[in-house]
C-alpha cells in the first residue's frame, strides 16, 4: 500500500481504495513552461507510475488554465502587435494560448511523462463554473457585487484549514479581484469576475464576466470525476490561496468532502536562487535541450531528490544525473550483448534480483521515496556489473532475463529506457545489428536470428528495407 504525506493532516497516510480518481494542476499556458514547473508535473508522473505499480487503478487529470489575468494579458498584447487580426479579446486569446498548449504536451512527451486520462482546459468548462456559482450564492457563502461575484470566507467555519493561515489577519469585507494575493492579507476571493464587452467575457445571470482562476479547477475536477477526489497535487505554492479556496467552493456548492489527500511539491532552486527571469537564471526545458542537455538526464535529475525537499539545478548535479543515467544505460546494453548460454539460473542471484525489485517498490510507496529508490538501483547495477564480471560476459538466458526483468521493473517508474538516444541508435546496438547483417550475408542464419531476437529483447526491431537494415523501437 502506498503511504503518502498530506498537507491538510500533516501526516504520512496510507492511500486507501482500489481505484484512485487524481487531479494535478497543471500549467497557465501564457508562457513556456519551466524547469521548476516540470519539477511538478514530473512527480504528478511519479505519483501516477508508482501507484500503478503497486497494483492501484488510477484516473488522472491535469488541467490547463487558458484563462487567467495572466492569460488575458498576453491575449491584449498580441492584439497590440496585431491591431484589427482578431475578431474579439476572446479569439486573441485562444490564439495566444494554443501555441504554448502544444509546446505544453510537446515537452511532457520530451521528458517521457506518461498520458494523462484529461487535459480539461478552462474555457471548456465555462457552464459549470458558473453552475458552482449558483450552488454558492445559493447556499449562502457568495454574493455579487457590481457584477461580480465573491466568496465570503468568514462564512466557511474551517476556512484556512489545509494552508493554517492565520485568520486574525482577514479583512473581513474586503476583497480580491485578482487571482494571486499573499498569505498574510487574507480576504474574500473572487470566483466570478465582471468583464466588459471589450474583455474575455462570457454571458451570465451576473452580466458579462469570465471566471476566477480558483473557481476552474473546482469545477472540473467536479464535472470530471462526479464527487470528490482521492488525491490531489500540486506545487508548494498553490497551497495559497488556490488550493485553500479549492477546498472552499468544493465543499461549500458540492457538500461532500472534496478531496482525501492533499499532496504537495516543493521548489526547484538554480544554484541556491530562486529561479527568475531578472536574475537570469530561468530556463525553460526548451533552453535547456538547446543547451544540448539531455532529456534523460533532466527526467532522472528531477527525480534525485524527494518531492518534499528543495532541490538544486546546477552544473555538478546534472552532472551526477548523467553519470546515474550512464550506468543504467550501459548495464542494459551490456545485456544485450552478453554470449547466453543454457546453463540453470543462479538461484542466488535470482535472490538478489527479486529483492531489489521488491526493495524499489517499497521506497517508492513510502511516500514516494525517488532518493532511496536510485540507491536501491544502483546497488543493483553494481551487483549485475560483478556477476557478469565474474562470467567474463557469458551468462545463463535466465540469468540474463532476470536482469532485464529487473531494469524494466524500475524503469516502470524511471522512464529512461524510453529515452535512449535515438540518434543512430546507441553504439552498442548498432554492433549487434552489424554482426546480424555480416551473419546474414554469411548465410549463417541461425546466428543472425540469435542476434534478430538479442535487439527484440532489447527493445528493438529490425526494418530490412531497400536502403539497408535499420533498428525501430518495439
Ligand atoms: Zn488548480
Amino acid at each position: 500500500m502506498v503511504k503518502l504525506f498530506n498537507t491538510l493532516t500533516r501526516s504520512k497516510e496510507p492511500v486507501e481504495g482500489s481505484s484512485l480518481r487524481i487531479y494535478s494542476c497543471g500549467p497557465t499556458v501564457y508562457n513556456y513552461a519551466h524547469i521548476g514547473n516540470f519539477r511538478s508535473y514530473l512527480f504528478a508522473d511519479v505519483l501516477n507510475r508508482t501507484l500503478k505499480l503497486a497494483g492501484y487503478q488510477v484516473e488522472h487529470a491535469m488541467n490547463l488554465t487558458d484563462v487567467d489575468d495572466k492569460t488575458i494579458n498576453g491575449a491584449i498584447e498580441l492584439t497590440k502587435k496585431e491591431p484589427g487580426k482578431y475578431a474579439d479579446l476572446k479569439s486573441a486569446l485562444a490564439a495566444y494560448t494554443a501555441p504554448y498548449t502544444e509546446a505544453f504536451f510537446a515537452d511532457l512527451k520530451t521528458l517521457n511523462v506518461i498520458k494523462f486520462d484529461h487535459h480539461p482546459r478552462a474555457t471548456d468548462y465555462i457552464p459549470a463554473m458558473l453552475d458552482l456559482v449558483e450552488r454558492l450564492i445559493q447556499n449562502g457563502v457568495a454574493y455579487e457585487q457590481d457584477g461580480s461575484v465573491y466568496y465570503r470566507i468568514g462564512e466557511k467555519k474551517d476556512y484556512g484549514k489545509l494552508s493554517r493561515v492565520d485568520l486574525e489577519k482577514n479583512k473581513t469585507g474586503t476583497r480580491y479581484n485578482t487571482d494571486e494575493y499573499d498569505k498574510d492579507d487574507v480576504r474574500d476571493f473572487v470566483l466570478w469576475k465582471a468583464e466588459s464587452k471589450d474583455g474575455v467575457h462570457w454571458h451570465s445571470a451576473h452580466g458579462d464576466g469570465r471566471p476566477g482562476w480558483h473557481l476552474e479547477c473546482s469545477a472540473m475536477i467536479h464535472e470530471i470525476f462526479k464527487g470528490g477526489i482521492d488525491i490531489h497535487t500540486g506545487g508548494v505554492d498553490l497551497i495559497f490561496p488556490h488550493h485553500e479556496n479549492e477546498i472552499a467552493q468544493s465543499e461549500a456548492g458540492y457538500g461532500a468532502e472534496f478531496v482525501k489527500h492533499w499532496v504537495h511539491c516543493e521548489h526547484l532552486l538554480v544554484d541556491n536562487r530562486k529561479m527568475s527571469k531578472s536574475a537570469g537564471n530561468f530556463y525553460t526545458l526548451r533552453d535547456l535541450l538547446q543547451q544540448g542537455k539531455r532529456p534523460e538526464v533532466i527526467r532522472y535529475f528531477l527525480l534525485s531528490a524527494h518531492y518534499s525537499q528543495k532541490v538544486n539545478f546546477t552544473a555538478e548535479a546534472l552532472h551526477q544525473a548523467e553519470a546515474g543515467v550512464e550506468k543504467f544505460y550501459s548495464l542494459w546494453q551490456r545485456l544485450t550483448r552478453v554470449k547466453k548460454n543454457s546453463a540453470q539460473a543462479d538461484a542466488e542471484f535470482a535472490k538478489t534480483s527479486a529483492e531489489a525489485r521488491a526493495k524499489f517498490t517499497a521506497e517508492l510507496c513510502d511516500d514516494l521515496n525517488t532518493p532511496r529508490a536510485l540507491a536501491v538501483v544502483h546497488e543493483y547495477i553494481r551487483a549485475a556489473n560483478a556477476f557478469a564480471d565474474a562470467r567474463q560476459d557469458v551468462v545463463a538466458e535466465a540469468d540474463a532475463d532476470e536482469m532485464m526483468q529487473t531494469l524494466r521493473h524500475f524503469d516502470k517508474v524511471l522512464g529512461l529506457l524510453d529515452l535512449i538516444p535515438k540518434t543512430g541508435v546507441s553504439g552498442d546496438l548498432q554492433a549487434l545489428l552489424d554482426e546480424r547483417n555480416a551473419a546474414r550475408a554469411a548465410k549463417d542464419f541461425k546466428r543472425a536470428d540469435e542476434l534478430r531476437d538479442q535487439l527484440l529483447k532489447a527493445g528493438y526491431k529490425i526494418l530490412d528495407t531497400k536502403t539497408g537494415s535499420h533498428l525501430e523501437k518495439v
